[in-house]
């Protein structure tokens, strides 16, 4: 019992962190019309700096499944949603990926983009290594058309050494996507916008 009530003093019920790291401050309620779901490899998890905490709890329509391998029978439970929606892969072009052996997916196919409301993106959340661990790893992944981010800025993410330059954390990667996929940019700015505060402080506090 006292444990019980020591844990619930400390942590925020909301974001689950420590209430002194408390993130609830940024959570930036953006009514997002493609649905995410955000594939979380296991050593993201517990990371505090994750950026996928505040993401999902500013996008309504939106998930976090956590684990690196997933049965056939997960992913395709995972994959199918209610309706028929068109299911597309959040995944750079990458030249070094040709010598996986990785599928060839299928071209992504413009006019079923159209309507956002009927797209659902899934996303890979770990360092670049671990992203593309996990779509080796799960052959239907790679069976899914891939959606490449173009002409993205500079990232705001400078708490995550593993992240190189140009690497973009996985909140501001699935804004951008979001920003091309339903063709507006100025919704997912107060987002983005709050982004670069919460990783501020994240800097204040490694500094202290
Ligand atoms: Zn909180």
């Amino acid at each position: 019992m006292m444990q019980s009530d020591h844990i619930k003093r400390l942590t925020c019920p909301r974001c689950l962190r420590p209430q002194r790291t408390c993130i609830c401050n940024w959570i930036t309620p953006t009514e997002n019309a493609v649905e995410v779901l955000i594939l979380q490899h296991p050593l993201e998890v517990d990371h505090a700096k994750g950026s996928v905490r505040l993401l999902q709890l500013s996008l309504p329509r939106s998930e976090v499944v956590a684990g690196e391998v997933f049965t056939e029978q997960a992913m395709q439970a995972l994959l199918q949603t209610p309706g028929a929606k068109y299911t597309v892969l959040l995944y750079p072009d990458s030249p070094e990926d040709k010598g996986l052996g990785l599928a060839t997916p299928p071209q992504l196919d413009q006019a079923l983009l159209l309507d956002p409301s009927q797209v659902r993106l899934i996303v890979l959340d770990g360092t670049w290594r671990k992203s593309r661990k996990m779509l080796y790893l799960n052959p239907l992944l790679q069976q899914l058309p891939r959606l490449s981010l173009s002409n993205t800025p500079a990232s705001r993410y400078l708490i995550r050494k593993a992240h190189s330059p140009g690497q973009l954390s996985t909140l501001e990667a699935t804004c951008y996507a979001l920003m091309q996929l339903e063709q507006n940019e100025e919704k997912y700015q107060p987002l983005l916008t709050a982004f670069s505060s919460f990783v501020r402080q994240q800097l204040a506090y490694e500094k202290y």
